[in-house]
């Protein structure tokens, strides 16, 4: 057990690093952030920070020998590097690797007896159009790498946007997936501990706009709710089957076969902000939890529901208002620069009624 007052390293510096530490540092632990950015959001909540590259083998094990514990926030991480960190990073790299490249994923997902979208790996136009003809249209191209918040995506719906939709991806190694004709969208996520021991929040429903997350509602909808049961014994198997240790999102389709993986996120989610109010132990503690092998908290619901609302770009602007209202939990991430498609903020809605 790693005990109230270690060190917890975190690698990445954005908002999940950040509510990580504001959630370790309740538990008594201080966090050491690495970050090759001069500035990060979540340098403002921790003790200590290093400043370097991702690809550093040097920074990374110097980084290791200062930490009780390593974590990570975000999954494009060069794998090779953070080895370095050997035992001490929970999740291990399995997680990583499996997660970063959409590829290697979808193959994983299917091993570990889940449904995803028929897909195709693609690395030049031709391949595109085989995959067109095979899988047919609707049908979206997404870089194995790199992609996020629906950056590095070109949905193809028609023969003549097949070019365009190569070109927009930048021409790079992709998987062709065809587009799932969902009732809705909905994450299981889940902590797991390094003994098996695991627990499941309630499933939050999910509304993307343009790729991008806009709200979770928790409890989800009758539409979503008879296929949390399945979606979660496949969640359980894919962490089971990673050896994961600290907190794994996997977001799914609610189809009329079922739920359909998207993807897997091997770390806390932003359909899981909702936690910090709405249930008994937030994903971000219960993540400190599990990696520091300490015992786990409650992860029922605190009140009937909540609604998480992300502040994108822009939206930042009405803080004032938000901050006004007494219904909501206003989440502010220090972010400064509000470009448009930038998550500056959230607020969480509790129900209690
Ligand atoms: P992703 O970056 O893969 O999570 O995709 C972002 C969003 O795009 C998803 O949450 C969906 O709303 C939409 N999307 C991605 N892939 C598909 C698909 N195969 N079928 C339908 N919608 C999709």
């Amino acid at each position: 057990m790693i005990e109230p007052g270690a060190t917890i390293g975190i690698i990445g510096g954005g908002q999940l690093g950040r509510m990580l530490s504001i959630a370790a540092a309740r538990l008594g632990y201080k966090t050491h952030i690495y970050d090759p950015h001069e500035a990060s959001c979540a340098d403002d909540v921790a003790a200590y920070r290093t400043r370097a590259a991702f690809e550093s083998v040097e920074a990374i094990r110097r980084f290791g020998e200062s930490v009780d514990v390593a974590t990570y926030e975000f999954e494009n991480l060069p794998s090779q590097a953070l080895q370095a960190l050997g035992e001490k990073l929970r999740p291990g790299v399995r997680s990583l690797e499996i997660a970063q490249d959409r590829a290697t994923e979808k193959q994983f997902i299917e091993q570990c007896q889940a449904r995803v979208a028929p897909w195709r790996a693609v690395s030049s136009l031709e391949d595109v159009e085989a995959a067109v003809a095979e899988l047919g249209l609707p049908l979206v191209l997404k870089t194995r790498r790199y992609g996020y918040d629906g950056k590095g995506q070109a949905w193809i719906r028609s023969e003549d946007e097949i070019g365009s939709g190569w070109k927009a991806i930048g021409e790079e190694p992709a998987v062709a997936e065809r587009g799932v004709a969902f009732a809705a969208e909905f994450s299981v996520i889940l902590a797991r501990w390094a003994d098996g021991r695991h627990a499941f929040w309630h499933s939050p429903e999910n509304a993307h706009v343009e790729g991008i997350l806009r709200r979770s509602t928790v409890p989800c909808s009758h539409v979503v709710g008879p296929q949390v049961g399945d979606a979660r014994k496949a969640a359980l198997r894919i962490a089971e089957t990673l050896g994961h240790v600290g907190v794994l999102t996997v977001e799914f389709f609610a189809s009329r076969e079922g739920p359909v993986v998207n993807e897997i996120a091997p770390r806390v989610h932003n359909s899981g902000h909702w936690t910090i109010e709405g249930a008994v132990t937030s994903q971000f503690e219960q993540h400190i939890r599990a990696i520091c092998d300490l015992p786990p908290g409650s992860t029922e619901l605190s009140a009937r529901g909540a609604v998480m609302n992300n502040l994108i770009g822009p939206d930042i602007e009405s803080w004032v208002q938000l901050v006004a209202d007494p219904s909501l939990h206003v989440h502010i991430y220090g972010k400064g620069e509000a470009r448009p498609d930038r998550k500056m903020g959230h607020t969480t809605r509790v129900t209690r009624a």
